[in-house]
């Protein structure tokens, strides 16, 4: 499940900082398995074995991965990944795909309650609008080119 750490596109908020804002909230650490900085560095919070702390309901089976922004420079929600946050995101989730093979990629806000039961939750439905981008699009985003060697 994909997070944004709801940080200002000009702050920066470290894996530190993370941490301790989590350890206040009284978790036992970071709340997310995964937690990607804007020049695109994976790390690794949390073994997945853990069961995480970042949305109720779902934490017992689910991965957590939550990229460093979300929030213009004006705060509003935004997607502000970086072209190394989008390039982490994809590879990331492809790897955990290999793992957990048929594994649903989502956005937190893709869980909010489907009030008008469509089956299909809409934008005026979402609780909050983390993580601010359309988590189905992670592994639609291509390599810039075709290499012809890897
Ligand atoms: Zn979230």
């Amino acid at each position: 499940m994909i997070h944004c750490s709801a940080t200002r596109a000009d702050r920066c908020y470290t894996e530190y900082d993370l941490t301790t804002d989590h350890l206040r909230r009284g978790f036992s650490g970071a709340g997310y398995h995964y937690y990607i900085r804007k020049n695109g560095d994976i790390k690794s919070l949390r073994p997945v074995k853990t069961p995480g702390a970042h949305a109720k309901g779902y934490n017992a089976h689910s991965i957590g991965i939550c990229y460093e922004g979300g929030l213009d420079t004006n705060g509003r929600a935004s997607d502000t990944r970086t072209d190394f946050q989008k390039h982490s995101l994809r590879v990331l989730v492809m790897l955990l795909l290999k793992d957990y093979p048929g594994s649903r990629v989502v956005g937190h806000r893709d869980l909010s309650p489907d009030l008008n039961h469509n089956g299909e939750i809409e934008p005026e439905e979402w609780i909050k609008e983390c993580p601010c981008f359309h988590a189905s699009t992670i592994l639609q985003d291509p390599p810039p080119q075709n290499p012809a060697y890897l």
